[in-house]
C-alpha cells in the first residue's frame, strides 16, 4: 500500500468536518481513511460489486467459501454485516500442518459470528491431497482445484445453498487474466467473468471481492481483529500466477489503478465478444455416469481422480 504522508486527513471526515488523522492511503481510488471510514468503505465497495454483477439479494442463500485465508473471512464477515444469509463452507485438505491451522481459523471465526460452518474432509471423500499428488503424478494445485470446484458444488446443493461465494480478490482475478492473456487462451478467458450463472447441475458462483485488493483485505481483516492464516500453502509455491502477481504488483507501484483497470477494462470491452463467441460454440454438458455430477466428459474429473487413487493404493 502507497505510503501515507505524516499528518494526512481522512478524506471523508474532512468533508464532514471533522479531523480525524488518516491510516489508510488508497492511491488508485485517491483516498485517505481512517479505520472508521476504510471499513465502511470496504463494505460498501463490496455491496456495490453485488449490486453491478447482480449477483444475489437477501433473499438467497449463500454458501462462503472459507479457506481460513483473509480473503475469504474478509467475506464472510461482510456478508454477514451487510445483513445477508450467509454461512461457510470449509474443505479439509487433509494437508499437514496448513490445513490443520486454518481450520480452526474458520472454526473460531464461525463461532465469532455465529453463523454455521459446514466441513469435509478430503481424506474421507477420497484421500488427503498429498495421497492424491502421488497417486496421480499430478501437481497438487491442479487436483486441488478440481477438488473444490466439485465439492464446492455439490455440497450447496445437497445443502440447500442457491449461491456459491468465493474470496477470490482482484490480485487472483487479474493475475489470472494476465496469464489466460498470455496464453490466449479462450476458453479459460471466456470464464472470467465475476459471475458463473447456474445451469446444467451447477450452482450459481460469484466473487464479491473482484474489486478488492489482496492488501485491502488483509487490512479489512486486521481492523476487523480476524485471525486468518498468513503462510501460504506449501503446495502453491512456484505457482506461475504468484509470479504474475508480483509482476502487476510492481506495475501497480509504478501506476496505480493498473489492476483494476485490466481487470475491469476486461469485463466491459473483451468479455462482451467472448460471450457472444461462447453462444456460437456451446460445449454439450452431460451427467457422470457413476455420480451424476454435472461434466463434459462421461465421467467426471473427481470419479476418474477417484479410479487413480484407487489403483495406486
Ligand atoms: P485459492 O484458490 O486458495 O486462492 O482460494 C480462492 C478461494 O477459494 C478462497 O478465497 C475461498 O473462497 C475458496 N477456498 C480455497 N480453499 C478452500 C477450502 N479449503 N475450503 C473452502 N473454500 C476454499
Ligand atoms: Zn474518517
Ligand atoms: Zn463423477
Amino acid at each position: 500500500m502507497a505510503k501515507l504522508k505524516k499528518g494526512t486527513r481522512c478524506t471523508i471526515c474532512k468533508a464532514k468536518g471533522k479531523k480525524e488523522k488518516a491510516i489508510v492511503f488508497l492511491p488508485h481510488h485517491r483516498l485517505a481513511l481512517c479505520k472508521k471510514h476504510f471499513i465502511e468503505w470496504f463494505e460498501k465497495r463490496v455491496e456495490k460489486t453485488i449490486k453491478e454483477f447482480k449477483m444475489f439479494s437477501r433473499k438467497d442463500k449463500i454458501l462462503v467459501a472459507v479457506s481460513g485465508g483473509k480473503d475469504s473471512l474478509a467475506l464472510w464477515n461482510t456478508l454477514n454485516k451487510l445483513g445477508y444469509e450467509a454461512d461457510g463452507f470449509y474443505i479439509d485438505l487433509g494437508i499437514p500442518e496448513y490445513s490443520e491451522d486454518s481450520k480452526k481459523l474458520a472454526i473460531t471465526f464461525s463461532e465469532r459470528i455465529k453463523r454455521p460452518l459446514h466441513i469435509v474432509s478430503l481424506k474421507e471423500e477420497i484421500a488427503p491431497i498429498p495421497v492424491i499428488e502421488k497417486s496421480t503424478n499430478r501437481p497438487a494445485c491442479s487436483a486441488c482445484g478440481t477438488v473444490k470446484r466439485y465439492y464446492m458444488n455439490k455440497y450447496a446443493k445437497e445443502l440447500g445453498y442457491s449461491i456459491i461465494a468465493t474470496g477470490h480478490n482482484l490480485d487472483d482475478e487479474a493475475a489470472v487474466l494476465f496469464g489466460n492473456t498470455l496464453s490466449w487462451d479462450i476458453k479459460y478467458l471466456k470464464r472470467q467473468y465475476p459471475v458463473l450463472e447456474e445451469e446444467n447441475g451447477f450452482v450459481r458462483k460469484v466473487k464479491p471481492l473482484c474489486k478488492i485488493t489482496e492488501k485491502e483485505a488483509a487490512l479489512y481483516a486486521f481492523f476487523n481483529n480476524i485471525e486468518y492464516i498468513e503462510y501460504e500453502c506449501p503446495f502453491s509455491e512456484g505457482a506461475s500466477s504468484i509470479e504474475y502477481k508480483e509482476l502487476l504488483s510492481q506495475l501497480e507501484e509504478k501506476h496505480p489503478g493498473t489492476k483494476l483497470q485490466f481487470y475491469t477494462n476486461f469485463l466491459k470491452k473483451m468479455y462482451p465478444i467472448l460471450k457472444e463467441h461462447e453462444k456460437k460454440q456451446s460445449e454439450e454438458v452431460s451427467s457422470c455416469k457413476i455420480c451424476g455430477e454435472p461434466t463434459f466428459w462421461d465421467i467426471c474429473s473427481i470419479c476418474r481422480l477417484k479410479e487413480k487413487v484407487a489403483a495406486g493404493n
